[in-house]
């Protein structure tokens, strides 16, 4: 089974992916997790891909697909793979397909989760990384038990400069540019699915991850 995940920065893919990795037994690769471990390591593609990740703007697509590459070498893989955070544009999109034919794997379903852009700058806004193992915090939904202290290493809990609301917006903007070709770019294909989330339409990210999985499970 191979799922593209689509949305903007703080639809809660990220949540929808976990929940799925782990309850279909699913390899979750996430290009932001991936850049994020490289610049932890002080990596040489880690470097390269810094100054682009701290302005929210996309890392050029050599470096990005170099990384996804060597990551689709894994074995882990072989169970099937949610992948979040790419493709980003649709040149991305074809690449991913020539990689995919190249393994003989085929898309099942592209999973477009829809927030309104109003409620995504407010959530991510409130989030807080940790200094120690990267866990997520949201000051409003998940706070930690200690304020600042992340729960699961103590860790000192800070605002990720792509967290700042200032790249907030140049995050978002970067997505609208490209988000409508690429969902009509799977809807040609027959495996778009949109699904509503957020406060708005009353519904979680793991509202919509449990109804997915139901479906993916009898697929
Ligand atoms: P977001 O929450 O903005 O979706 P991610 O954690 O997915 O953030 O990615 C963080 C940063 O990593 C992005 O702002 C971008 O600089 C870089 N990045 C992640 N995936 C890609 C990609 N597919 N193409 C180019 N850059 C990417
Ligand atoms: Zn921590």
């Amino acid at each position: 089974m191979f799922i593209v995940l689509l949305g903007a920065p703080g639809s809660g893919k990220g949540t929808v992916a976990e929940v799925l990795s782990q309850n279909l037994k699913l390899a979750h690769i996430s290009t932001g997790d991936l850049f994020r471990e490289n610049l932890k390591n002080e990596t040489e593609l880690g470097k390269e891909a810094k100054s682009y990740m701290d302005k929210g703007e996309l890392v050029p697509d050599d470096v990005t697909v170099k990384m996804l590459e060597q990551r689709m070498e894994e074995p882990d893989i072989a169970n099937g793979v949610i992948l979040d955070g790419f493709p980003r544009t649709v040149n991305q999109a074809m690449i991913l397909d020539k990689l995919l034919e190249k393994k003989g794997i085929k898309i099942d379903m592209a999973l477009n989760i829809d927030v309104p852009f109003d409620e995504i700058v407010k959530r991510i806004s409130d989030r807080r990384s940790c200094k120690g193992c990267s866990a997520i915090y949201n000051i409003v939904f998940n706070p930690p038990k200690q304020e600042g202290k992340c729960d699961k290493c103590g860790g000192e809990l800070y605002q990720r400069e792509d967290q700042k609301p200032e790249v907030v917006q140049n995050r978002l903007e970067v997505y609208k540019k490209t988000a409508d070709e690429i969902i009509k770019y799977y809807e040609a294909k027959n495996i778009l699915r949109t699904e509503k989330a957020g406060d708005k339409a009353g519904r979680t990210s793991y509202d919509v991850a449990g109804e997915i999985e139901e479906e993916l499970r009898t697929k």
